[in-house]
């Protein structure tokens, strides 16, 4: 195949598709927004699933490299009640599907894949058009434009590239997370260490949830979950981290002084992620020349699957263009036949989606199984 594939946005799901791309011999550039790998924090902990994320690690010829990043232990999960009870508490016996790294490193490692120079740091794309069959246009912040002949846009959320293919614009769900972090917390906040235990742990309960994590070394993450209108979000003064915390930890008096410090003793300003989401079964009549994956294609409340399909969205796009190499429109028709069940499936159909309660199934799916 000669056609230069264009990916914008260098996250998971775009690095994926551009190794695949590159181990089949297919010549790609990623335009990443960001101005370098090290500009933001990747932050948090990813379990990949051994039915989609690890496929994709196996197509891009990572698996080596990705069990290096495995950080031993973290499949231990644990649900407790409000007051401290623990309801559920598995450990970690090493037999679990869904072993957990830090973003930040499996992001590296696809990086370190590709040839210098394929990522291309800086280039924000700012719009896109559609030029003649097959050829479209893209414009970068700096006003630079650059002319596809395949154009991907890998870029989450508030993909510039998704207006060529569909009019969806993520709505709110009505939920959104405050992020902690907890550092040395063994020693520096122990009785929190010891709620969490060595893995994740949930504390589900109607619309106030707390799922938090052990991160590398003993660093605790917490994802505090609130269900509120964003307006009410916005009377919540972010810019003073002091009275944000407190105002948040208001709507958990009650709770188990264990719980309530993994957000009162945040060792970080909490950080305010609204939850949005894609209609679920979000889909487009094929264009020429141009697709989705990830978030950019379905984008759903956090359920524990995103970052694992956006890397089987990239996997098999690679794949499928390169078992077609003379026809980039059939390798399209493949993969976005596959993409939208698919995608459909993993953001389930319940319209009132629950990240909390989604992420409870995700990690009880693996007890039920036979
Ligand atoms: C709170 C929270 C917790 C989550 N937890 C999990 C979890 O435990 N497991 C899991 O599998 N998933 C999780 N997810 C979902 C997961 O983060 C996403 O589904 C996943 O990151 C999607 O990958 P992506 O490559 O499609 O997009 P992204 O990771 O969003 O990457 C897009 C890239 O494109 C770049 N970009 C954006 N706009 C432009 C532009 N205009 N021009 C150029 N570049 C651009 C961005 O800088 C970024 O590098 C969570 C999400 C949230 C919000």
């Amino acid at each position: 195949m000669t056609t230069h594939v264009t990916i914008i946005g260098a996250g998971l799901g775009g690095l994926t598709l551009a190794r695949v791309l590159h181990v089949h011999g297919i010549p790609v550039t990623v335009y990443e927004a960001e101005p370098s790998p090290t500009a933001r924090s990747q932050g948090g902990m990813l379990d990949i699933h051994d039915y989609n994320g690890q496929l994709a690690l196996e197509a891009a010829d990572l698996m080596d490299a990705f069990r290096g990043l495995v950080l031993e232990g973290r499949q231990a999960m644990r649900i407790l009640d409000p007051d401290g009870t623990v309801l559920f508490d598995k450990a970690d016996d090493g037999t679990g599907g869904r072993p957990e790294v830090q973003r930040g490193e499996l992001r590296q490692v696809l990086l370190d894949s590709l040839p210098a120079g394929t990522v291309r740091w800086g280039h924000k794309a700012s719009s896109t058009r559609t030029l003649d069959e097959g050829h479209h246009e893209v414009t970068f912040a700096d006003g630079s434009t650059l002319v596809t002949g395949l154009l991907v846009g890998a870029d989450g959320a508030w993909s510039r590239v998704r207006p060529l293919l569909s009019t969806a614009i993520p709505q709110y769900t009505g939920k959104s997370v405050v992020e902690t972090y907890l550092f040395d917390a063994d020693t520096r906040h122990p009785a929190a260490a010891k709620a969490v235990g060595g893995g994740s742990m949930i504390v589900p309960a109607p619309d106030r949830e707390i799922f938090a994590h052990r991160e590398r070394g003993d660093t605790l993450h917490a994802y505090v979950g609130i269900s509120e209108p964003r307006d009410w979000f916005d009377a919540i003064d972010v810019a003073d981290p002091a009275v944000a915390t407190a105002r948040i930890a208001r709507e958990f008096a009650g709770w188990a002084p264990e719980l309530t410090a993994l957000i009162t003793d945040s060792d970080t300003a909490p950080v305010l992620r609204p939850l949005y989401a894609l209609p679920t079964g979000h889909r487009w009549d094929r264009v020429p020349g141009v697709t989705l994956l990830g978030d950019a294609a379905h984008l759903s409340a956090p359920n524990g699957e995103g970052a694992n399909l956006a890397m089987l969205d990239g996997a098999e796009l690679g794949a499928a263009l390169a078992a077609h190499p003379d026809d980039v429109e059939a390798a399209l028709t493949a993969y976005e036949q596959a993409l939208f069940p698919r995608s459909a499936e993993a953001a389930g159909t319940d319209s009132d989606t629950d990240p909390v309660h989604d992420l409870i199934t995700a990690f009880t799916r693996h007890e039920q199984a036979p």
